[in-house]
C-alpha cells in the first residue's frame, strides 16, 4: 500500500528554510503518486500575510489542475501578541513575540476569515509550534500544548489540527536527541484523558488530525520507541472514529517521498493499526476545474 495524498507542504514563499518551488511540486508529487495535495505556507500572525499572497501567485501560476489545492498553515499563538504585533512597535516579528506574554491567556490564530476568502485559502491546517509563555517544565508544557490542541480543534477557521504532539526547541541532549522531556522517555506521562477529550472535540467540531510523515513519524531527533507509543496514540484515536490526513510537511528543494520522507513506510507502519490511504481526508477535486 502507499499513501496518494499530501495536505501539508511547504514551497519558497514560506518565511522559514522551505525552498521548494511550486513550478517543481506540481510535477514531483503526481510522478511519486500523490494524486491529491496542497500548499501550506506558515502564517504565524499578520506579519506573514505577505508570504501568503506570494504562495497564491505561484500556485496560480501554474495553471493548478483540479487536485492540487491552496492551503496554509497557521500557528496557534496568543491574542496578545497579536495585539502587541498591531500597535507596530515590535521590528518584523516573523514568529510572533515568543517571551513576555501571559501563560493562560487568550489564545489566537493569525488569520481571519476575510483573510482566508481573499487569497482563496481552501483549508487550514492549524499546529502547536511553542509553549505560550509557561516555564519550561513537563506538567505545565503538557497542559499549554493540550490546551492548544483543544484551541484549534474548535476553532471554526480550522480544517486540519497539525502534528499533535510534535516538539521542538528546548530539551535537546548534545547529540541533538529529544530524549526525554516533554514526553520522549514516555508519551504516557499524557493523561488518556486529554487524548480522549481531543478526540471528542475533533469530532464533535467536524475537524481534521493530521498524521505528519516527516516531523513526527519519521523524525530522527525522536526516539524509536516514541514512533511506537506514537503509532498506539493514533489507533486509540482511529478507535474513536477520528479522521485523519496525511502530511510530509516538506521544506526541502525538491519533492521526495521516496528517499526523504519514506511515504511507504510510513504507509506500512499506518496499516498495521488499521488506518489505511482509503480512510484518510481528502479534499475533493474544484469543480469544474476552476481556482476560487
Ligand atoms: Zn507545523
Ligand atoms: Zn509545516
Amino acid at each position: 500500500m502507499n499513501l496518494s495524498s499530501d495536505w501539508h507542504i511547504h514551497s519558497a514563499a514560506s518565511c522559514d528554510e522551505a525552498c521548494l518551488q511550486i513550478a517543481d511540486l506540481v510535477l514531483e508529487a503526481p510522478a511519486q503518486g500523490i494524486q491529491d495535495f496542497g500548499v501550506t505556507d506558515h502564517i504565524h500572525t499578520p506579519c506573514n500575510l505577505p508570504d501568503l499572497a506570494a504562495s497564491r501567485r505561484a500556485f496560480l501560476a501554474v495553471r493548478p489542475s483540479p487536485r492540487f489545492h491552496f492551503g496554509v498553515e497557521v500557528s496557534c499563538v496568543s491574542q496578545w501578541e497579536l495585539d502587541e504585533i498591531a500597535t507596530g512597535r515590535h521590528e518584523n516579528p516573523v514568529y510572533g513575540l515568543r517571551d513576555g506574554g501571559p501563560a493562560g491567556g487568550a489564545l489566537a490564530i493569525g488569520v481571519t476569515a476575510d483573510d482566508l476568502q481573499a487569497h482563496g485559502v481552501e483549508y487550514v491546517v492549524g499546529g502547536a509550534h511553542w509553549p505560550m509563555y509557561v516555564p519550561f517544565e513537563r506538567k505545565a508544557v503538557i497542559r499549554d500544548y493540550h490546551r492548544q490542541n483543544m484551541f484549534l480543534a474548535t476553532h471554526p477557521l480550522v480544517t486540519i489540527i497539525a502534528h499533535p504532539w510534535w516538539w521542538m526547541g528546548h530539551w535537546q541532549n548534545a547529540q541533538g536527541m529529544y530524549l526525554a522531556e516533554p514526553w520522549f522517555d514516555s508519551f504516557k506521562v499524557i493523561p488518556q484523558s486529554m487524548h480522549a477529550e481531543f478526540a471528542d472535540a475533533v469530532i464533535t467540531h467536524g475537524k481534521v488530525v493530521e498524521i505528519n510523515v516527516q516531523a513526527i513519524l519519521f523524525n530522527p531527533q525522536y526516539p524509536e520507541h516514541f514512533r511506537l507509543e506514537y503509532m498506539d496514540y493514533l489507533a486509540r484515536l482511529h478507535a474513536r472514529g477520528v479522521v485523519f490526513s496525511v502530511g510530509s510537511d516538506c521544506h526541502s528543494a525538491h519533492y521526495d517521498i521516496q528517499h526523504e520522507v519514506p511515504f511507504a513506510r510510513a504507509a506500512d507502519m499506518l496499516a498495521t493499526v488499521g488506518i489505511h490511504d482509503h480512510d484518510l481526508w481528502r479534499l475533493p477535486a474544484r469543480k469544474g476545474g476552476k481556482v476560487i
